[in-house]
């Protein structure tokens, strides 16, 4: 795999000559192409590795941003043995970076991916879109050094989605805004357009509105495509704790993954809901049920204070929307979870009867 199928640029050449140390000669360039949990994956012209930052790498790093995440471009030295792990020298400078940003925390802020090209803001067309919130969003966007373009996603469930596309364009000159629906294909050609050969993107935006989904449409095709990019003794490829770097057909490339599409990634809005509510979140525990919807439920601790008169019916309706939202995202995560299992089961049996096949005509 060539490096430029990867996304590298001639502005990555011009680093490499002035980062590469002259004492480790030996260096290569490569693209962090999988996270999982700490453990990074490398794509290199040659081959891919597992790998870990150097502890130059690490002792030099001033904050946990300085260290390598998925998307970056890094330079290492491949390991002695077939099986060993790369050590990352040097992190080649970024042309964006994205970062999830914690309310109220005191950390600057975990790496979600680097050198992102494009950023997918994505908002339903089947809800009420907040302007402001989409104004922040591109913000929060261009901060990053990527290029947002915003996707109206479920078009097909919108009458009046050419009309909703120019009031977001209005708020928002300059920015390319796309109606999508991935249920129909209506403007997922314009996605990929906006993600040539060698451009990185990224699907962002509140669950629900339809990031999996779309991303499976851009996706499907492409899981042949990165077979080259796993370390061969990689098994755990279907789990849901990673985030990966995908080359589509048409050879744009999409970083994808939970981690992605969390809520808060866009400035720790969500969050802060979340903790918003958090005298509500204990209030529940004295809920009869666990999984109280707090509206006729019998038992429920959260009806009974606004009974009382100690919580507002305007907060106990926001309160009670998050955690059906939360409970979605929860059983939407476990279908996944599900579906990756069967879906890995499948793969091994197939491996399985292969092995079968070859022994009974004597390989
Ligand atoms: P995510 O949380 O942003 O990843 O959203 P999902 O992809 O899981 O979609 C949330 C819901 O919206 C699911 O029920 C999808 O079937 C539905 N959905 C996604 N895309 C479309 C679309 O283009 N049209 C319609 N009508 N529904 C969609
Ligand atoms: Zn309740």
């Amino acid at each position: 795999m060539s490096l430029e199928t990867l996304g590298w640029g001639p502005d990555f050449d011009l680093a490499l000559s002035q980062s590469q140390p002259s004492s480790t000669p030996s260096l290569v360039p490569g693209r962090v192409v999988r996270q999982q949990r700490g453990l990074l994956t490398v794509q290199t012209q040659g081959a891919a590795f597992l790998a870990r930052a150097a502890g130059r790498l690490r002792h030099q790093a001033v904050d946990a941003e300085a260290l390598p995440t998925v998307g970056d471009w890094v330079l290492l030295q491949p390991p002695a043995s077939g099986d060993g792990e790369a050590l990352m020298h040097v992190v080649l400078p970024r042309r964006s970076v994205l970062k999830r940003r914690e309310a109220g925390s005191e950390h600057d802020g975990q790496l979600i991916a680097a050198n992102v090209d494009v950023v997918f803001l994505v908002v339903g067309l089947d809800g009420n879109f907040n302007a402001r919130r989409i104004e922040r969003a591109l913000t929060v966007a261009w901060n990053s050094g990527a290029t947002p373009v915003v996707i109206l996603s479920k078009a097909d469930l919108a009458s009046d989605a050419d009309e909703r596309v120019r009031e977001v364009e209005a708020l928002a000159p300059g920015v390319d805004v796309l109606a999508v629906s991935a249920r129909t294909g209506l403007g997922v050609e314009a996605v990929r357009a906006r993600i040539p050969a060698a451009k990185t993107g990224v699907l962002l935006g509140s669950s629900g509105v339809g990031k999996s989904t779309l991303a499976n449409r851009l996706l499907d095709a492409a899981r042949l495509v990165t077979q080259p990019v796993r370390p061969e003794d990689d098994k755990g490829r279907h789990t849901t704790t990673h985030r990966e770097l995908f080359v589509l057909e048409h050879g744009g490339l999409i970083i994808d993954g939970p981690g992605m599409r969390e809520l808060g990634l866009l400035g720790g809005e969500d969050e802060g809901l979340a903790s918003a509510f958090a005298d509500l979140f204990t209030l529940a525990e004295g809920c009869r049920f666990n999984d109280c919807g707090h509206q006729a439920e019998p038992g429920c601790a959260v009806m009974a204070a606004v009974q009382a008169g100690t919580l507002s019916e305007e907060r106990r309706a926001s309160f009670a929307k998050l955690q059906r939202e939360q409970a979605f995202q929860h059983r939407q995560a476990d279908a996944n979870a599900q579906r990756q299992h069967k879906r890995m089961q499948r793969t091994q049996s197939n491996a399985g009867w292969a092995r079968t096949r070859a022994k009974r005509r004597g390989e």
